[in-house]
């Protein structure tokens, strides 16, 4: 049987009640002004050393809020510890490039020259629906309009457009037209489901990809970005 008294009350005392509020405001304040100190202006956009330093802290700042035996000086002492270790870190990531790879990663080519660069899955620990959907949300149609995209370390999407008279057939982004063909009657130019590699004619829609082995085929289209 479980013992539901036992899990939610537990020899509660209404005097450690009022110590587990007072230990937690205590702790918050802290928190606030370590945060403070780490030189951060916001949480949009950290990058995973980042993350792990809030999930230490979190768990640092968590334990004295309702452990008795814990005193809040402890977690204080933990918290100023690991914001002096990441103010150490940064100062380090910027003066050392190879250091700054090693804890940040490096920007990755997603797109070049209108097609998908990542050819392998092992390449990457994204899937190819994430980039897409990455690049949907900067409203893009199709491959074709995009000279380079770049996954920068924060998870973010840097893009360049081709100029609209240089936009070229590419593979659409949008599910509705991301069909794969299943005959040649309507014509090319085709562009590879996989890798965006685009073909102006095929010998059958089961034609091998020459730059990725599939053999998965989508009508390619070029409309521009704008109009
Ligand atoms: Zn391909």
């Amino acid at each position: 049987m479980i013992d539901i008294q036992n899990i939610f009350l537990k020899d509660v005392e209404l005097s450690f009640i009022l110590e587990i509020i007072s230990r937690t405001l205590m702790m918050f304040l802290i928190i606030l002004i370590v945060l403070r100190l780490s030189g951060r202006r916001g949480v949009r956009q950290l990058t995973l050393f980042e993350v792990a330093i809030i999930l230490a802290m979190g768990s640092a700042a968590g334990d004295p809020m309702f452990q008795e035996d814990i005193p809040i000086l402890y977690g204080f002492i933990v918290l100023f510890s690991i914001i002096l270790f990441y103010k150490f870190i940064t100062w380090l990531t910027q003066k050392n490039r190879f250091f700054n790879e090693l804890m940040e990663g490096k920007p990755m080519c997603v797109v070049k020259n209108g097609m998908f660069e990542v050819k392998k899955e092992s390449d990457s620990d994204f899937s190819q629906m994430e980039f897409f959907a990455e690049l949907r949300n900067q409203s893009i149609e199709h491959l074709g309009q995009v000279r380079v995209a770049l996954l920068e370390v924060d998870g973010t999407m840097s893009v360049l457009y081709y100029p609209d008279e240089e936009v070229k057939y590419g593979l659409p982004l949008f599910p509705d037209d991301q069909y794969k063909i299943t005959s040649l009657e309507d014509g090319g130019p085709f562009a590879c489901l996989f890798c965006g590699n685009v073909k102006s004619t095929l010998e059958s829609c089961k034609d091998r990809c020459d730059r990725c082995g599939k053999r998965e085929w989508a009508h390619a289209i070029n409309s521009r970005r704008i109009g």
